[in-house]
């Protein structure tokens, strides 16, 4: 039996342990079985780790990201053991010997956690940056985001102690008009207590309100039912009628009724219309992936042959399925003015899908990183969709429950921001990571299967929150070409969708097939072209003002000689608050200074004058770098230049200079600084497309990103990256994602304990602005400004 070791996470350093490994195993490329590598496999109590040396690869698999572990027919080279995951990884591992295998097998599903206590939320150390914080979720900040409680709509509190539904939030948001007997009395008429509340309120008085199905069978009828549905309507002052969406296929909300369940009886409920949205099952939806994933494990097929296999798998006909209901709910809202009532069964499958999605083409705020937090924290997570359940979190869970109807949602988003490339703050990064950790288990917020499992769990006082890991890594998930002033970005989106439109997607099915993915991806070219002009304008700061000062006493000495020019009298002496003030640091740091011949700037008189007057210009629009889409004149002036060469001609002027006017000679950098202040920065940086694994054996796959060392240039995965670095070539208070190694070298140089003391003496100050800024910044002010 493989006894097992624990790793330390963001380190390279794993302890080995002899009986918890197999030496000479085979990872044979699954779509070529006669290219392999050679490595080792060691096995954690969390992960299963292959490690290649010689190759430089290493495989990481989460135990709790599994889905399969299967034995293969044995040959010549051993026992072949076939490994699935949830997101999409299938490995081949030939183990030299049958018994070793047989073990690695019997451990593997031994690991499966079989209860809620031991899911890997509740064993993860996350790296030190990541604290156990849950930024606070409320509901209610959400509603009053959208102008509720008011006089159509009243908060319920009867299900504080879920007496009316086990599955919903504690809080509901439901009529005026309503009572509680009428709401206890609808609960009792709907599937499993989940009775109709509101989700979302558009802007014109029109809203989404969801529900299960009545248990009507042929004849029943719920008076407090019809009530509950009059008084839906009556908030609505445009409309005399309202669509009941039932998002099944008609003939699944007929064979209900023959249970006692249904669709509601339209003679029952005035001025309803109702209607069918038809979605598969998740019986279907789970047989529709599979036969999805076995046509991405197709060897060589033969263009028909995968055309069909896409085709027979019907994926990306129930993504246009979801999708149109959606936008059929948003017409419904946005032209008609109509208050849609949803739901499917149990109203928290379908439901949930058609309810965010439709939210999410109506309303802006959902297509930023906060807002589509708000909705997931809302439409999937308070009213309940069965994530343990569907993701088959652990071994209790029936296998027939799974189903990836997260997944379709996730991909129903990214075909939107495909037709919208500009509409979302968001990347496809993003979408990954948030698929991939609601079956990880590796933060608390996917565990159980409702609001209540998860308080019983004491998720939030036991376990890391996914969006604070999202919240400290923001820049890794923002899309660079998301324009927030764009009309998409800031209008209702009522696209067409034709089958044409659906495209699939590689990226998240082929992620680790790195043959099969295209070789440049836009949006990380973009982000990684944003990131080096960032690094190069704030360079181009420092340096300047390094000449400047180099200037004045240059100026300084030439008061004693009679001069004809005057140009550096007439300074512009804005300061900005952002600045380091570095002045501090040179004092008591003279002991070489720079002689006059040295300090030949390269520029003429002229020119410093003409970037004095381009400085009071431009300052305000350069002191703040954004991510820009297309680059226009005005780009090239605030440094967007289109000359991304390092070797080009950097721009003049971002900044003015604190001290330009009153330079004491005291304060002039030594040699020593300047030149680590010289190297501390790449001007050229490797293109993202050159390696295919980060230095550190890490293989790249869609979901990773890689980071350039803002020193050597080099690409470096997220382990490799040391964060909270202050490079002394920046003129910024900002740290910079640096290399492990150039971090070491930065830090042993002699002059930066006096650059990182002031540093540290400045940031301190910033950092209690910024967070100061954070604690006001309450959810109300942010609806607000989103308003
Ligand atoms: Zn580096
Ligand atoms: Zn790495």
């Amino acid at each position: 039996m493989f006894a097992y070791f624990w790793p330390k996470f963001d380190t390279h350093e794993i302890r080995i342990l002899d009986d918890a490994k197999v030496e000479n195993v085979r990872l044979t490329d699954r779509f070529n079985s006669r290219q392999h590598i050679i490595g080792t496999l060691y096995l954690t109590s969390t992960h299963l780790i292959f490690i290649d040396p010689e190759g430089k690869r290493e495989t990481w698999i989460l135990h709790s990201l599994i889905s399969s572990v299967d034995k293969l027919p044995t040959t010549q080279h051993g026992c072949p053991l076939r490994v699935r995951t949830k997101h999409f990884l299938s490995a081949e591992f030939t183990i030299p010997k049958e018994r070793d295998c047989a073990d690695l097998y019997a451990t593997l599903n031994q690991l499966k956690p079989d209860s809620y206590e031991k899911l890997y939320c509740f064993l993860y150390q996350a790296p030190n940056y990541l604290e156990k914080i849950w930024d606070p979720f409320l509901l209610t900040t959400e509603y009053m985001r959208m102008g509720v409680p008011n006089v159509d709509w009243k908060i319920e509190d009867g299900n504080s102690n879920f007496d009316m539904c086990d599955t919903y939030p504690p809080l509901i948001y439901v009529p005026t008009l309503t009572t509680k007997a009428m709401l206890f009395g609808s609960s009792k008429f709907r599937s499993r207590g989940r009775l109709p509340v509101l989700t979302y309120l558009h802007p014109n008085g029109a809203s989404i309100t969801r529900c299960s199905q009545p248990l009507s069978g042929f004849s029943a009828r719920c008076q407090e039912d019809e009530q509950l549905l009059q008084c839906i309507l009556k908030t609505n002052p445009h409309s005399n009628t309202m669509y009941i969406i039932d998002t099944r296929p008609r003939i699944n909300a007929v064979a209900n009724r023959a249970a006692g369940k249904g669709y509601e009886n339209e003679g029952y409920y005035s001025n309803i219309q109702f209607k069918f949205c038809p979605i598969e099952n998740i019986h279907i939806m789970r047989n529709s992936l599979q036969k999805l994933l076995e046509t991405c494990e197709m060897k060589n097929p033969t263009m028909n042959q995968y055309l069909n296999a896409l085709d027979n798998s019907s994926w990306l006909q129930h993504i246009k399925s979801v999708l149109d209901a959606a936008i059929f709910i948003a017409r419904a809202i946005e032209i008609e003015k109509k208050n849609v009532l949803v739901h499917c069964s149990d109203g928290w499958d379908r439901t949930a899908q058609c309810c965010s999605l439709s939210s999410l083409l109506l309303c802006p705020y959902y297509r930023s990183i906060h807002g589509f937090r708000m909705l997931i924290e809302k439409e999937w997570l308070s009213f309940g969709h069965k994530f343990s359940d569907r993701c088959g979190h652990t071994t209790t869970s029936d296998s027939k429950e799974q189903s990836p109807i997260f997944l379709q949602f996730i991909e129903s988003v990214w075909q939107l921001s495909q037709i919208y490339p500009t509409a979302f703050e968001f990347n496809e990064r993003f979408l990954i990571s948030l698929h991939d950790h609601s079956h990880s288990c590796q933060y608390g917020d996917f565990v159980g299967n409702c609001e209540k499992d998860r308080l019983d769990l004491c998720v939030k006082e036991r376990t890391y929150s996914f969006w604070n890991y999202i919240l400290q890594n923001v820049n890794d998930f923002k899309n660079p070409l998301f324009c927030p002033q764009s009309s998409y970005a800031s209008e209702v989106l009522l696209p067409v969708i034709n089958p044409q439109t659906l495209k699939f997607w590689l990226s998240m099915y082929h992620r680790f097939d790195s043959a099969l993915l295209p070789k440049e991806n836009i949006s990380n070219t973009l982000t990684r072209l944003v990131d080096h002009t960032l690094s190069l304008s704030d360079h181009a700061r420092l340096l300047e003002k390094r000449i400047r000062e180099l200037h004045s006493i240059f100026d300084n000495d030439r008061t004693k000689i009679p001069t004809t020019t005057s140009s550096s009298t007439t300074t512009t002496t804005t300061t900005s608050n952002e600045d380091v003030d570095d002045s501090d640091i040179e004092k008591g740091n003279h002991h070489k200074k720079i002689s006059l011949s040295e300090l030949d700037s390269g520029l003429s008189e002229a020119e410093l004058c003409q970037t004095r007057i381009i400085d009071s210009i431009s300052l305000k629009s350069n002191t703040i770098l954004q991510p820009l889409p297309t680059l226009s004149s005005s780009d090239v002036e605030s440094g967007f230049s289109g000359d991304y060469s390092p070797h080009g001609k950097t721009p003049l002027s971002s900044f003015t200079l604190p001290h330009q006017s009153s330079i004491d000679t005291n304060d002039i950098p030594t040699i020593e600084r300047i030149a680590l202040e010289l190297n501390s920065i790449a001007l050229d940086w490797r293109s993202y497309h050159t390696p295919v694994h980060c230095a550190c054996s890490l293989p790249f796959d869609s979901a990773q990103r890689k980071y350039n060392c803002w020193k050597c240039g080099e690409n470096f995965c997220a382990r490799c990256i040391e964060r909270g670095i202050h490079l002394p070539g920046l003129y910024s208070n900002s740290s910079a994602p640096v290399c492990k190694t150039c971090a070491r070298s930065i830090k042993s140089s002699p002059s930066f304990a006096d650059f990182s003391a002031l540093v540290k003496s400045k940031s301190t100050e910033f950092i209690r602005n910024q967070t100061a800024m954070k604690l006001s910044r309450s959810m109300i002010d942010q609806f607000n400004d989103d308003r």
